[in-house]
């Protein structure tokens, strides 16, 4: 059940037991009705949605450390589906509090060596993964192929542990990352529909990263974090964020050099819906 479902159960029991109270009131005398709206009237709203609000325990990271450059991709176009994923409102990390203060931990030690860390993706509500789904299933919808999986066949995205029905992003503690070093240098923005790149060539997609040898989501088996292949600055580059991540208590995912998750993880298991926007947190 999704976060949302489990809320609007929670209000109608709450709604079911206010009417089941054993001492009913008196009923109050009916309020006037209210005039009928003139043609030229907008209608009236309809009640407000409720706000899906973050649970305590979660917070944005930029309240926690603002030096880290957040590059929300799956808020944007530039992403394996081609286009913004439902429940990123706004390209903001959220993560659980431990995990903000680790990764403000590693950006401490990382910034006398000239380093800053950028995230790409952070907690994920469910949704985002259910889309994932319904798109790994659409196998004619290969519009980003050449750039995120251009030696996979897309059917082979389950069976090959690409793609999950659930993800550990939507319980808070993971995140997706790479390095970039100081003073950054801006990143140039992605133009839907531009001609794509390999994700595994050399002349990639020009990230403001430093070299990790595969861009970020790259379905390749070169983005196995110890893939023999890496050598070179990439493999000290990959070892570097390797280690400083470690250090501050984080565990790499080994098929992928840029996912990271925190152990000890507050919600190990909730999968959360809440959507990725600062209403959340009001
Ligand atoms: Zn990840």
């Amino acid at each position: 059940m999704t976060c949302a479902r489990r809320l609007a159960s929670a209000v109608v029991f709450v709604l079911a037991a206010t009417a089941c109270g054993t001492t009913a009131p008196p009923a109050p005398a009916p309020a006037p009705s209210p005039p009928a709206p003139s043609p030229t009237e907008a209608p009236s709203p309809s009640p407000a949605e409720p706000v899906e609000q973050a649970p305590a325990g979660f917070v944005r990271l930029r309240d926690v450390d603002p030096s880290i450059i957040e590059e929300i991709r799956y808020a944007t176009s530039h992403n394996f589906t081609g286009d913004p994923v439902p429940g990123y409102d706004e390209p903001m990390c959220v993560v659980t509090r431990p995990l903000a203060e680790a990764l403000h931990a590693a950006q401490q030690r990382l910034a006398p060596q000239g380093y800053t860390l950028k995230v790409y993706d952070c907690y994920r509500p469910r949704r985002a993964d259910t889309r994932f789904v319904e798109w790994a299933e659409d196998v004619d919808d290969q519009r980003m192929k050449a750039e995120f999986y251009p030696g996979l066949d897309k059917s082979r995205l389950f069976a090959d542990g690409y793609i999950a029905e659930r993800s550990g992003h939507s319980r808070g503690s993971s995140v997706d990352l790479t390095l970039v070093r100081l003073p950054a240098n801006p990143q140039r923005p992605y133009v839907p529909g531009e001609p794509l790149t390999s994700c595994s060539a050399e002349q990639r997609f020009p990230d403001n990263s430093i070299d990790m040898a595969t861009g970020y989501d790259c379905f390749d088996s070169l983005s196995h974090t110890d893939d023999p292949r890496v050598t070179g600055e990439a493999r000290a580059n990959r070892d570097l964020l390797r280690d400083v991540l470690t250090s501050v208590g984080l565990q790499n995912y080994r098929y992928e050099w840029w996912h990271f998750n925190l152990p000890r993880e507050p919600f190990p298991d909730q999968y959360f819906d809440f959507p990725v926007n600062s209403a959340a947190f009001r």
